[in-house]
């Protein structure tokens, strides 16, 4: 996969993106970046990339001109999935995550300021994501979330090919059941015996209920999109009577 970013502070992205999990995606050559700063592109003696809104009002807007001409000579010759970080967007996801982390190109655009000209909005983007209902500064930090679990995906990246089957929001859409490590007592906070009894059937269907119980106590509304089986819809009965 090959990551563009176009940002005003390309800066911000080295410690993340030179760092555990997506360092080694690198140099597995499982993706590659390419982080711009699309100040480069502004055709104005001063290099300048926002102007005052039409109309009047607080803030600064970011022209179009600098993000049109980036793209364009960064996309010449196949048009990738353009994603525009932005409040206003659709809510980021695991399953998102999952649609993105098949593309072969991403470019991420990271606004500043009051936000973008619309018609970059509106003629340049495919892809409109916010990683949530609160307002950043800028579009590095979503750029970044949105980058870190779309590479952890890639085929090979993570050692244990399993693990991003099992997360939370990935199998059947449940929050995952909770983990334990050594010592089996710590300062007289006991394991649940059935995790240190080696019988791995018993351990696996502990392990779902947990998952089941943990997703009704935390994050109902998930169950009613998860995909159950008639055995996990069974325990979900017993666990609402009780
Ligand atoms: N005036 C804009 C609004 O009210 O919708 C907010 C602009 S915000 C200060 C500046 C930039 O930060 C945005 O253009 C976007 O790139 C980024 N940003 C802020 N919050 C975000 C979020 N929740 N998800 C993704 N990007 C966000």
């Amino acid at each position: 996969m090959k990551i563009d970013v176009l940002s005003l502070f390309p800066e911000m992205f080295t410690g993340v993106l030179e760092s555990s999990i997506l360092k080694k995606a690198s140099e597995q050559k499982a993706v590659s970046y390419h982080v711009t700063n699309f100040r480069e592109y502004a055709d104005n003696k001063h290099k300048t990339v926002d102007d005052y809104p039409y109309g009047g009002g607080a803030g600064m807007v970011l022209k179009p001109q600098p993000i049109f001409d980036a793209v364009e000579a960064l996309t010449k010759e196949k048009k990738p999935r353009v994603i525009l970080l932005c409040p206003q967007g659709e809510v980021y996801s695991q399953s998102k995550a999952e649609e993105l982390a098949k593309e072969d190109h991403l470019l991420f655009i990271c606004g500043h300021y009051e936000g973008y000209d619309e018609r970059i909005r509106e003629h340049l983007v495919t892809d409109e994501i916010s990683i949530g209902d609160y307002v950043l500064t800028g579009g590095e930090l979503a750029a970044m979330v949105i980058i870190d679990s779309v590479v952890r995906l890639l085929p090979g990246v993570l050692g244990n090919e399993q693990s991003p089957i099992e997360d939370s929001f990935s199998k059947c859409g449940l929050l995952e059941h909770p983990h334990y490590t050594r010592p089996a007592d710590f300062r007289g906070m006991k394991v649940p015996e059935v995790l240190t009894s080696g019988h791995h059937e018993k351990i696996e269907e502990w392990r779902e209920k947990e998952s089941l119980l943990r997703t009704y106590q935390r994050r109902p509304e998930l169950l009613e999109r998860a995909s159950l089986t008639e055995k996990q819809k069974k325990w979900l009965e017993e666990l609402k009577k009780q």
